[in-house]
C-alpha cells in the first residue's frame, strides 16, 4: 500500500494528497504533519518506513469539505485520491492485493465548484497570462459557472486587468515575475498547441466562429484548459465558448484607483464596498454579474444605454419589478448546478435546482413578455429571447424526481414513485419484506415465548434476533432453529434460515432499487448535459433580469436617476451624493450634504481645498463613483447628471504606506502619478488627493504644482485635485479651464463647523489647530501650537513665505510642449510583430528606411 501511495504522491509533488482508505481520506508523512497543523486535528502513527515512524492523520469523508476550503484558505492545494475498484474485485485478486486508486482531482482555489467552498455571489476565476513579445494574451474562466474569456492586452495593461478579474487563482509560465501566479511549464503556453486544445475541446475546425484571437490569447487559453485537464484527471468542465474581451471596450480602472475607490471590496472585504451598498439582486449569479458589471463599466455609450433603458423599464414598472424579483427569489443557482452536473460532482438536488431554476425561467419570460403592450426595452427583449424552451426539460425533470431529492445519489429515494414501474416493483418488494420482517417477529416471540425478542439490522451481521441475555437459553438450545451469531455485553444475537432468506431479498431489491436510480439519475444527466449550451444562455439571461430589476429597486428606494450618458466630455452633476458615505451617515442619523459638480471644458479642472475632514476625499471620490456607475449601466445618487464617457479612471490619494511591497508612501505616490500622466487622454477622468504629501512642503508644493500645469495643459481632461497647499490657488490666474473650489466650514463660537458645502473659491485658511483640537489633542499642546504658528506667521509676513518665491516663477511662460510626433516612431508603435510574415517584415524594413 506504501509503494502505491507513494507512486500516486510522487504524481502531485506540489499537493498534499488525500488518501482514500474506506470512510477516510488519510494523510501521511509530511502532508500529515501539514494537515494537522492548519486543521488542529490530531496527528497520529502507522507502520513503519525505511525504519521511521510514518506520521498520519486523516479526514472523514462524509464531512471533508469544511477540512478542504480550509486547507485551500491555507494556500495549500489538494490531490485526492480515490479507490477505482471494487474492494471485492482486489480481493478477488489475491488476499494481499491493494485497491487500485488514482488522483481523480486536484483541488485548487481556482478549480472549486462546491457549493459549500465558494461564495454564492462571487465568480471563482482561474486565470492565465502567457506573455509574448507581441503583447500579453489572458483567458480567465469560471469552471463554477462555465464563463469562459480571454482579451489581448500591451505589458503595462496587464496589472490593470488582472486587477478587474480578481481571480482567485493565476497562472504563468514558470520564470515569468510579472504577478504572483502559480508557475506551469511553459510548454503548456504555446500558442499553436493552445489554439489546437481549444479546437479540440470543442470539436471545431477553426475557432474563426468565437473570434480572432491572437496568439497570445490561445496560448493562455490552451494552458487554461491544461491545467484544468490535470486538475480534474480528464474529466473536463462545461465551458462556455471563449469570448473576447477588447480591452478597450471597459473602462480602464488601474489596480491602485480601484482599491482606492473600494469598488467591489475594501481591505476588509466585500463590506463597506460600493458594490456591497448597491447590490439589491436576489440570486447568486445576479450578484456575480453585478460584480462584473461594476469591476469593467462599459466605454461605448450605445450599450450604456441600453442597459439604462432596461433599469428605467423596470424602475418604472414597480409592480412587474416586484413580481420579478419575487419569481427570481425563488430560483436556484442555474450555472453552479449545471457546472457540477458536467463535472460528474452533482447530485440530485442539482437536478432539482436546474428543474426550478428552468421554471422560473419560463416562468418570468411569460410574464414579462405579456407587458409588450408598453413596449420592451431592446436589452430586455434580447433578455427574454435568451431563454431558451426548456418545458420538455421541465416536465421530464418533474416527471422523475420526488419535490426535494437529497444532495447525494448514493442512498437513493429521489426517482418519483410512478416514474419508472420496475422500480416501484423493486421498492414494493422492499418494503413488503421490511413487512415480512416484521410480522416474522412477532411469530418468534409466540413461537419462543420471549416477549422481549426483536429483529435488528446492523451493516456487519445485516439482518439478525436480539434477546437479552438472561432470555437466551431457548434459543441456545441446539435444535432451536437458531444458530448462534453473536454474544453481546447483555444480549445475544442469533440468525435464522428464514430471516437470512428475507434478508437477501430485501437487500436484492434494495440493490436493484439503488441500481436502477443511479441509472435513472445517468440519463438525466447526460439529457440536461446535452442542452447544457441553451441552459447556459438561459441562466445568463436570469442573472441579467435579476440586476436590472434589482438596479431598478436601487433607483427606486434610494431616489437614484439615470444620467444622460455620451460621447462628449461632459461631467455635470448636480446634488450627487457618496453612495457608500451617504448610507453610513444614514445609519448615524446624519444627514448627507449634496453637492454639485459641473467639469465643462472651460472648468474642466477643480482645484478642491478646505481643512482636512471638511469632505474633500468624499467629494472627490463620489464623483468618480457615479461615472463608474453611470458606465456600469446603474442609476446614480444625484438629482440629475450628465457624464461623456470614461475611458480610463483614475484615482490617487497621497500617503498611504505600501510598506508590504517595501516601497516608501512617496515613492509609491510618484510612481502612480506617473503612470497618470503618461496613461490618462482627453476622455480620462483624473482624481487626486492631496498629491505631494508623502515628502517636505517645498518639494510637496513643487511637485503638486508640476503636476497641475500638467494635467490642465498636457492632458486637457476632466480631474479633481484636492490640496492643503493653498498657494497653489495662484495658479489660477494662468490656467484658464482651472477652478477653485471649497469645501466650507465656518468657526462659530471659538468651534469647527463643518458644512459639508462645496462651494466656488479657495479657503481662507487651513484650521489646522481647530481640526487638532476637534481631534482631542491635549490643550496645553494645541496653545504651544498656537504660539508657535503666530511666530512663523510673524516671519512669514517678513519673507513672503512659502509662496514668496513663487512670485518670481514664469507664471505666464506655458509648460513645456510634448515632443513632436514623428513618423518613424509612429510607424513602430504601429507594428503588430506577432502577426508578421517574414516578407511583410521585410517590407516594413524598406518603408522603415524611406521613412527615416
Ligand atoms: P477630507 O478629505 O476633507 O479630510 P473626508 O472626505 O474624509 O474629509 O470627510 C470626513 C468625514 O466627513 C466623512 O467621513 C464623513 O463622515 C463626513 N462627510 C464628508 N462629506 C460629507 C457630506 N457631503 N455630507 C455629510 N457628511 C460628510
Amino acid at each position: 500500500m506504501m509503494a502505491q501511495y507513494l507512486g500516486l504522491k510522487a504524481g502531485v509533488p506540489d499537493c498534499l494528497l488525500f488518501y482514500r482508505m474506506g470512510d477516510f481520506y488519510e494523510l501521511f508523512f509530511d502532508d500529515a504533519a501539514a494537515a494537522a497543523a492548519t486543521l488542529d486535528i490530531a496527528l497520529t502513527r502507522r507502520g513503519v518506513h525505511d525504519g521511521a515512524d510514518i506520521p498520519m492523520c486523516g479526514v472523514p469523508v462524509h464531512s471533508h469539505e469544511v477540512y478542504l476550503q480550509r486547507l485551500i484558505r491555507a494556500g495549500h492545494r489538494v490531490a485526492i485520491a480515490e479507490q477505482i475498484e471494487d474492494p471485492k474485485a482486489a480481493k478477488a485478486r489475491g488476499s494481499k492485493a491493494v485497491v487500485a486508486r488514482a488522483v481523480v482531482r486536484i483541488v485548487t482555489p481556482g478549480t472549486l465548484t462546491e457549493g459549500a467552498l465558494l461564495d454564492a455571489r462571487a465568480s471563482n476565476w482561474l486565470a492565465a497570462v502567457a506573455p509574448t513579445p507581441g503583447g500579453i494574451g489572458l483567458a480567465w474562466c469560471d469552471v463554477s459557472t462555465g464563463a469562459f474569456r480571454t482579451l489581448a492586452c500591451p505589458a503595462p495593461a496587464l496589472a490593470a486587468e488582472l486587477a478587474r478579474i480578481g481571480a482567485a487563482e493565476v497562472i504563468a509560465p514558470e520564470g515569468w515575475d510579472g504577478h504572483p501566479a502559480v508557475s506551469r511549464s511553459a510548454r503548456d503556453f504555446d500558442s499553436e498547441a493552445g489554439r489546437r486544445r481549444l479546437q479540440d475541446h470543442y470539436g471545431v475546425a477553426t475557432l474563426d466562429a468565437f473570434g480572432q484571437f491572437s496568439r497570445a490569447e490561445c496560448g493562455a487559453a490552451g494552458a487554461l484548459l491544461a491545467y484544468l485537464d490535470r486538475a480534474g484527471a480528464g474529466a473536463m468542465p462545461r465551458l462556455d465558448p471563449p469570448q473576447r474581451v477588447l480591452a478597450d471596450g471597459c473602462m480602464a480602472i488601474d489596480a491602485a484607483t480601484r482599491a482606492s475607490l473600494e469598488l467591489t471590496r475594501t481591505p476588509a472585504g466585500r463590506a463597506g464596498s460600493l458594490l456591497d451598498c448597491i447590490d439589491l439582486t436576489v440570486t447568486g449569479s445576479g450578484g456575480r454579474l453585478l460584480a462584473d458589471d461594476l469591476a469593467g463599466p462599459l466605454t461605448d455609450a450605445g450599450a450604456v444605454n441600453a442597459r439604462l433603458d432596461m433599469v428605467a423599464w423596470f424602475a418604472g414598472a414597480s409592480v412587474v419589478r416586484a413580481r420579478t424579483r419575487d419569481a427570481l427569489k425563488a430560483a436556484p443557482d442555474l450555472e453552479r448546478a449545471t457546472a457540477r452536473l458536467a463535472l460528474g460532482r452533482g447530485g440530485p438536488r442539482d437536478l432539482a435546482n436546474v428543474r426550478d431554476a428552468l421554471a422560473v425561467a419560463l416562468a418570468l419570460k411569460e410574464m414579462l413578455t405579456a407587458q409588450d403592450a408598453l413596449g420592451l426595452p431592446a436589452l430586455l427583449g434580447a433578455t427574454l429571447d435568451g431563454i431558451g424552451a426548456h418545458g420538455h426539460d421541465i416536465d421530464r425533470l418533474r416527471a422523475a424526481l420526488v419535490p426535494e431529492p437529497p444532495v447525494d445519489a448514493a442512498k437513493g429515494g429521489f426517482i418519483a414513485p410512478g416514474y419508472d414501474a420496475s422500480l416501484d416493483e423493486l421498492r414494493a418488494a422492499a418494503t413488503d419484506g421490511r413487512r415480512l420482517v416484521a410480522s416474522l417477529e412477532t411469530r418468534l416471540r409466540t413461537d419462543t415465548g420471549v416477549a422481549s425478542l426483536k429483529i435488528r439490522h446492523n451493516n456487519v451481521l445485516g439482518y439478525h434476533i436480539e434477546v437479552a441475555a438472561r432470555a437466551a437459553d431457548p434459543l441456545l438450545r441446539a435444535d432451536s432453529g437458531f444458530t448462534h451469531r453473536q454474544t453481546m455485553a447483555g444480549a445475544v444475537r442469533f440468525g435464522s434460515p428464514e430471516l437470512h432468506e428475507l434478508g437477501l431479498k430485501i437487500a436484492q431489491a434494495g440493490d436493484h432499487a439503488l441500481a436502477a436510480e443511479a441509472a435513472h439519475f445517468e440519463e438525466l444527466r447526460e439529457g440536461l448535459l446535452a442542452r447544457a449550451d441553451i441552459i447556459a444562455a438561459t441562466a445568463r439571461a436570469l442573472a441579467r433580469l435579476d440586476v436590472a430589476s434589482a438596479l431598478a429597486e436601487l433607483a427606486a428606494r434610494d431616489g437614484w436617476v439615470r444620467a444622460t450618458v455620451d460621447d462628449s466630455c461632459a461631467f455635470a452633476v448636480s446634488a450627487g451624493r457618496h453612495p457608500v458615505v451617504e448610507a453610513a451617515q444614514r445609519a448615524k442619523r446624519e444627514a448627507f450634504v449634496a453637492n454639485d459638480c459641473d467639469l465643462s471644458e472651460h472648468q474642466r479642472l477643480w482645484l478642491l481645498t478646505g481643512p482636512n475632514m471638511a469632505g474633500k476625499s468624499t467629494f472627490l471620490r463620489q464623483n468618480a463613483l457615479l461615472a463608474v456607475l453611470a458606465q456600469a449601466g446603474s442609476f446614480v445618487p444625484a438629482a440629475s447628471a450628465h457624464i461623456g464617457i470614461v475611458d480610463r479612471l483614475f484615482s490617487r490619494v497621497g500617503a498611504s504606506d505600501d510598506l508590504a511591497a517595501g516601497r516608501s508612501t512617496f515613492m509609491v505616490e510618484m510612481v502612480e502619478t506617473a503612470a497618470i500622466l503618461t496613461q490618462a487622454t482627453k476622455s480620462s477622468l483624473v482624481i487626486l488627493d492631496e498629491v505631494g504629501r508623502g515628502t517636505s512642503t517645498y518639494d510637496g508644493l513643487a511637485i503638486a504644482w508640476g503636476v497641475l500645469e500638467a494635467v490642465h495643459d498636457g492632458l486637457a481632461c476632466r480631474c479633481l485635485f484636492a490640496t492643503h497647499y493653498h498657494e497653489l490657488t495662484r495658479l489660477s490666474e494662468r490656467l484658464k479651464c482651472m477652478m477653485l473650489a471649497t469645501v466650507r466650514v465656518r468657526e462659530w463660537q471659538g468651534e469647527l463647523v463643518f458644512l459639508h458645502e462645496v462651494a466656488p473659491g479657495a479657503a481662507d485658511r487651513s484650521y489646522g489647530l481647530a481640526v487638532a483640537r476637534l481631534a482631542g489633542l491635549p490643550a496645553p499642546v494645541i496653545a504651544r501650537a498656537r504660539e508657535v504658528l503666530g511666530r512663523l506667521e510673524s516671519q512669514r509676513d517678513k519673507t513672503g513665505g512659502l509662496a514668496a518665491a513663487l512670485t518670481d516663477l514664469p507664471l505666464f511662460a506655458a509648460a513645456p510642449a510634448p515632443p513632436p510626433r514623428d513618423a518613424l516612431r509612429d510607424t513602430l508603435a504601429d507594428i503588430d510583430a506577432d502577426t508578421l510574415t517574414p516578407r511583410a517584415a521585410l517590407d516594413l524594413i524598406y518603408e522603415l528606411k524611406r521613412v527615416a
